[in-house]
């Protein structure tokens, strides 16, 4: 009974000695095993000992299986944050590109528009500017004779191609309707353009829409218009021989581009050129 007490007693002993270790740990367990007063003692020391060392055991392992276990969490969080913020940086890069898309949109609708009204009021002008030119016509062929357009006509450059017809027409985009006063003939800046018949030169100057422009009246009412030249090279007033060279293509006034615009005008209203030329 004494004995037990003793053992019991000393067992606490040891247990506030284990948990002084377990709580500062400055103390090994050899320390604590050598300082055993005779081998019972050892014993029981090394008995407590022993279990307390499995114990440890057992919760160093579920410790570290722990460890183990938020370290995956760890991983698996920061996998995540990854993931949103690769997420979240796509978002934005998709906002930022429908962004500018829509920037761009909205910039291409202005410059359509802006476009279409700058050829409206380009053919307007073009427009008032053939009427003009009809007034003016008329009023200098009172006075001008000739046998008018009559026999072969000389071609008014040296190409061929034909890349607008004379007549109405639609803008393919716009829908906006026009008329087309005469023809124009493909060039290039430079070209030679000729008078296609004899004639005398009642207009050489500059035109709202035509550019640089010439008129040849022919007589009998009838008379050819040079549009968008580079150079004039005969004066109002002249006389001008058929194929002879009267001006240089270019691309004055509204103009894409080098060629020539050719009209031919009876009593001052443009009709069909070839009508009268091949
Ligand atoms: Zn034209």
């Amino acid at each position: 009974m004494i004995a037990q007490n003793n053992l019991k007693s000393s067992r606490e002993r040891l247990g506030e000695k284990v948990f002084f270790i377990y709580r500062y740990g400055n103390v090994s367990y050899l320390e604590l095993l050598l300082g055993a007063s005779d081998p019972y003692n050892f014993l029981t020391r090394y008995r407590f000992l022993s279990k307390l060392a499995e114990e440890d055991a057992i919760l160093i392992k579920s410790v570290q299986e722990e460890m183990e276990n938020v370290k995956k969490w760890k991983i698996e969080l920061n996998n995540k944050e990854k993931d949103i913020k690769d997420t979240r940086n796509e978002l934005l890069k998709q906002k930022d590109s429908l962004t500018k898309k829509k920037e761009e949109r909205n910039r291409l609708l202005a410059k359509t528009s802006s476009e279409r009204a700058e050829y409206e009021k380009a053919l307007r002008e073009l427009e008032e500017s053939s009427r003009t030119l009809e007034t003016l016509i008329k009023r200098l062929q009172q006075t001008a004779k000739g046998p008018g357009l009559v026999g072969n006509l000389f071609w008014p450059t040296n190409n061929r191609l034909i890349t607008s017809q004379f007549g109405h027409r639609r803008h393919p985009i716009w829908g906006i309707d026009m008329f087309h006063s005469g023809i124009d003939i493909a060039g290039n800046y430079g070209d030679n353009i000729y008078a296609v018949s004899d004639g005398r030169v009642i207009y050489s100057g500059w035109q709202s829409g035509y550019g640089k422009v010439l008129i040849i009246d022919h007589g009998n009412g009838m008379s050819t218009l040079y549009g968008h030249c580079s150079q004039l090279l005969v004066n109002e007033g002249a006389t001008v021989k058929k194929g002879q060279i009267i001006g240089k293509v270019g691309s004055t006034g509204w103009s894409t581009g080098p060629h020539l615009h050719f009209e031919v005008r009876k009593n001052g209203s443009p009709i069909n050129p070839l009508s009268m030329i091949k």
